[in-house]
């Protein structure tokens, strides 16, 4: 197989060191060598890490670098991608309001059709952001896998499982199938399973999930403590809080990913375990009102990582902003702007590599190659004195001109390696049918 020899990369590592120039050489989908220095011109010995020599080959791609930031690509671990197709529904609704008055009455008459097109145009934008994996949480989970499979992004996907619907144990026997059918599934796939949240699962059915989760050899993805009145319906309905309620059903001695966790207590942090991650995605909580949250104080100490939500909520599917805007408050919360510093908030964001089991986040020989090529050479970024304060303050998708996944293209000179025409087009019917079908019955109450 070919290889992709990315030459003379200033190299943005995971902890927010700059380094460089350097030359990343791809093959079979990972990063066989890193070499430090420049390499004089594509024709001459850029050298492998043990030494050997390494000249193009007939066939090597060779990318000039020389003015490119290259970066791990970007995580988003919590989102509910089929949602773009509600992107702008609902706005300026209370969270009572748009749930129960407007997304979950939607929701109730979407079909597989509704949820596939809705998750292709969340993974085109996601994959223009610089996102190489995601974690996905939604129902008709098999139709999110096919999109997946389909685009070349990475993805952790979870059915989600919804107590007060009824059934239980057919939806938590449904979506183990799921698991088994579809986990490592292009060697992009990976399963866990998704319990909503301990409001509409009960304590019970969340110890199912966990045992079920346990015989499959996978974690879960739950909604925990997104907002303050939460906290207190759960000690008043179980005598406990929701991230205990949670831990006690055994959810957290698991692989575990935690959607919003931003109301967290000090006297909880002490529930979680290694391989508990919790996804902050700010954008909603502002969008939303949540009010200010609980993740300000010793944030080094949390297991924070970076998701945007789904887009009826936060409209736009970029960690990068996701993070900016959680520096952004963490200064504003703490009237400190040596609060949140920007290696602190690139870490956050990285951490997402952790939390999924693709091996991915390491520019580094024998690690995946999913890869972001920034230009900062444009007027919204330029001069770029700081790349790390670039891309966190003033980058967008415009910046993120090449990147891979599992060392594959999947955009290449700022264009998507995918047909983003037909994308819109079915989404575009399909959000026309979600306004002829209106809004249904649901069982759920938020
Ligand atoms: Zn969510």
């Amino acid at each position: 197989m070919s290889r992709v020899i990315l030459r003379d990369a200033t190299v943005l590592g995971r902890d927010g060191a700059v380094s460089g120039p350097k030359t990343v050489i791809v093959e079979n989908g990972l990063i066989s060598a890193v070499v430090s220095g420049l390499a004089a011109d594509g024709q001459h010995a850029v050298g492998r890490a043990a030494g050997e020599p390494l000249r193009p080959l007939p066939g090597d791609e060779v990318v000039d670098c020389s003015r490119l930031v290259l970066s791990p690509g970007l995580v988003n671990l919590h989102t509910h991608s089929p949602m773009n197709i509600f992107k702008g529904i609902a706005e300026d609704a209370t969270p009572d309001r748009w749930f129960n008055e407007e997304i979950w009455p939607y929701e109730s008459k979407m079909d597989g059709d509704d949820v596939e097109a809705g998750a292709a145009l969340a993974i085109a934008e996601m994959l223009d952001n610089g996102v190489t994996a995601y974690a996905d949480h939604y129902f008709s989970a098999e139709r999110v896998c096919s999109a997946v499979e389909k685009s070349g992004i990475r993805a952790d996907v979870a059915p989600t499982l919804f107590g007060m619907a009824g059934d239980f144990e057919g939806q938590l026997a449904r979506a183990a199938d799921l698991v088994r059918e579809w986990n490592g599934r292009a060697g992009r796939i990976s399963m866990r399973l998704g319990p909503h949240s301990p409001y509409t699962c009960s304590p019970e059915e969340l110890a199912e999930c966990a045992k079920a989760a346990s015989d499959l050899g996978v974690g879960t993805h739950i909604h925990v403590e997104d907002s303050e009145p939460q906290i207190a319906a759960s000690v008043e309905r179980y005598g406990r809080t929701p991230l205990r309620v949670v831990a006690d059903a055994g959810l957290t001695s698991l692989p575990l990913i935690i959607g919003h966790g931003y109301w967290i207590m000090d006297e909880e942090r002490e529930l979680l375990r290694e391989g508990n991650w919790i996804a902050v995605c700010m954008k909603t909580y502002m969008k939303l009102g949540e009010g200010p949250g609980r993740v300000w104080r010793r944030p080094d100490e949390l297991p924070l990582c970076i998701g945007t939500d789904g887009a009826a909520s936060s409209n736009t599917l970029s960690p990068l902003e996701q993070a900016r805007i959680l520096a952004l408050m963490g200064k504003y919360q703490e009237r400190d702007a040596e609060a949140f510093p920007l290696r602190s908030a690139w870490k956050t964001l990285m951490r997402g590599h952790d939390a999924l089991p693709f091996g991915s986040g390491r520019i580094e020989a024998g690690a995946p190659a999913d890869l972001v090529l920034w230009d900062l050479r444009r007027p919204n970024t330029f001069p770029a004195y700081d790349p790390l304060a670039a891309l966190l303050y003033s980058a967008d998708a415009s910046n993120a001109r090449h990147s891979m996944v599992a060392g594959r293209w999947v955009k290449r000179d700022g264009e998507l390696l995918l047909d983003v025409e037909a994308i819109v087009a079915r989404a575009g019917e399909r959000a026309a049918g979600i306004l002829r079908k209106g809004k249904g019955k649901t069982d759920l109450a938020f």
